[in-house]
């Protein structure tokens, strides 16, 4: 992580060093060096702050494939077998995932289990008095009422933010991959469409390749090179809707310390928990006023961001609109921090659902919290080429768990076929009608 001088030029210019430019980096080191075509030398990473200054250093760090649009599913499969290769230095605690809802998401849940378990990521699932049943026996305080459906990913869990980039970026300096910090990429030269070179607040590098995985700055980068603020968004049933290229959504998250170990009955850390119930108020028990005519949180143990036990967790982000001011970024943001509503609705939420977080609002930790997101017209990433030498990963905010979009990218890059996996986030749905449609949920990841 030290700052040199910028190369004249190079391969292969990644720009941010979240967890998109840091994994492509290391894979590509890696196939480079497998084929024999290359090295992690012929790699350069810049980011204008460091790595991890991105949505990746705060995310909440949940593991997760609980998703209606199944051809993410197969992403997340990958990306297993990358938290897998070292959960010790990607800090990852595969404790499982529980999604639980009410009778009106039980097809959903149905379909996204069977296509979970259909694609290699196995999910069981548990419906009706079962559901309630399986709940209670991992967290005996669970007030299971109205909850119809319960699905359980065994594989998935949660990783420390801090501690997986550390891991990441040490891999990619022992693969011979030079990241640069504190460089700002500030225009594109291009000869016809192709990028020439980068200019940076440090000088020009020539460039073959760009990799663009800039999280939520990739609004001004995508005008940097020349592209629409809108685009036509074509559906299956023949609509085309002009919609914002990029919209910005702001995260509501928190963390609420615990006076006792947040375990499980069996003295376990529990699953990442998730529940939305559509049709269940959130009440504040202070003022017995309605917050919130719907319930959406999740939380897990709250890991290396937590000075002592607590446990972190967050709601459905709030959309702020095609602009936003991205710096600076996070917890620095005066403008995009957690409301003040948020407090009492997740602790509301918390001990409406378990006993133990009765009364907890008086335990929520008063700081900064919170961040920023760039999603893209149907809220799904989008994978691919958006000039001859330009690769983006957009993950429309998905993508902390996303480790394997860089692995599969990197095959791509060097071997020259895009994996099945990476083709249904292709922009070119968007023209070809094949954007991808509504979901039954209140959030926008779907
Ligand atoms: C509060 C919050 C909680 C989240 N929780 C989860 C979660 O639990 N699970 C999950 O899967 N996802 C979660 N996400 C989403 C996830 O964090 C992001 O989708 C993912 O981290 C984006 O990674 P990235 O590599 O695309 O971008 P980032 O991590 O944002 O990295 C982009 C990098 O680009 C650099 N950069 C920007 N502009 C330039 C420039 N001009 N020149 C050089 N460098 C530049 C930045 O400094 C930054 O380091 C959360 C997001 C937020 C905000």
């Amino acid at each position: 992580m030290t700052l040199t001088d910028l190369p004249k030029s190079t391969t292969y210019a990644i720009v941010g060093a979240g967890v998109h430019g840091l994994s492509t980096a290391l894979h590509l080191a890696r196939e480079l060096a497998a084929t024999g075509r290359g090295s992690g030398a012929d790699v350069v990473v810049l980011d204008k702050t460091a790595p991890g200054a991105g949505a990746t250093g705060i995310a909440c760090g949940c593991v997760r494939n609980f998703y209606m649009t199944e051809p993410l599913h197969d992403i997340l499969r990958h990306s297993l077998d990358v938290w897998m290769e070292d959960p010790v230095n990607y800090a990852f605690q595969q404790v499982g995932y529980i999604s639980c809802g009410e009778g009106n998401q039980i097809d959903d849940y149905g379909r996204i289990h069977r296509h979970q378990n259909d694609v290699g990521y196995p999910s069981d699932l548990y419906v009706g008095a079962e559901g309630k049943a399986f709940l209670k026996a991992i967290w005996p305080d669970f007030v299971t009422d109205g909850i119809d459906v319960v699905l359980h990913e065994k594989k998935s869990g949660y990783a420390g933010t801090r501690q997986f980039v550390r891991g990441l970026v040490e891999k990619c300096e022992a693969a011979g991959v030079r990241i640069l910090s504190g460089v700002e990429v500030l225009d594109y030269e291009s000869e016809n469409g192709t990028v020439r070179s980068i200019l940076t607040d440090r000088g020009r590098m020539k460039v073959d390749m760009v990799i663009l995985s800039v999280g939520a700055w990739v609004g001004k980068h995508w005008s940097l090179l020349g592209k629409p603020a809108t685009i036509s968004c074509g559906y299956a049933d023949g609509r085309a809707v002009e919609k914002d290229m990029w919209t910005y959504w702001r995260l509501l998250e928190g963390e609420v310390y615990v006076d006792e170990p947040y375990r499980t009955a069996i003295d376990g850390d529990p699953p990442v928990l998730h529940v939305e119930m559509m049709n269940t108020p959130v009440v504040d028990p202070a003022t017995g006023k309605e917050i919130q005519d719907h319930l959406y949180v999740y939380w897990k143990n709250g890991a290396e961001r937590m000075d002592r036990p607590g446990v972190q967790g967050g709601t459905i982000p709030i959309r702020i609109g095609p602009e936003a001011m991205i710096d600076p970024y996070g917890h620095a943001n005066d403008e995009y921090q957690a409301d003040d509503w948020f407090a009492d609705y997740m602790c509301a939420a918390m001990g409406q659902l378990m006993g133990r977080f009765e009364g907890c609002r008086k335990n929520f930790r008063e700081r900064r919290n919170g961040g920023v997101g760039a999603f893209t017209p149907d809220n799904v990433p989008v994978f691919d080429w958006i000039a001859p030498n330009v690769y983006m990963t957009a993950d429309s905010n998905h993508g902390f768990k996303m480790a394997g979009v860089g692995k599969l990218l990197a095959r791509e890059l060097v071997r020259g076929e895009t994996p099945a996996a990476l083709k249904p986030f292709a922009f070119t749905r968007f023209a070809e009608g094949r954007t991808f449609g509504a979901s039954n949920s209140h959030s926008p990841w779907v």
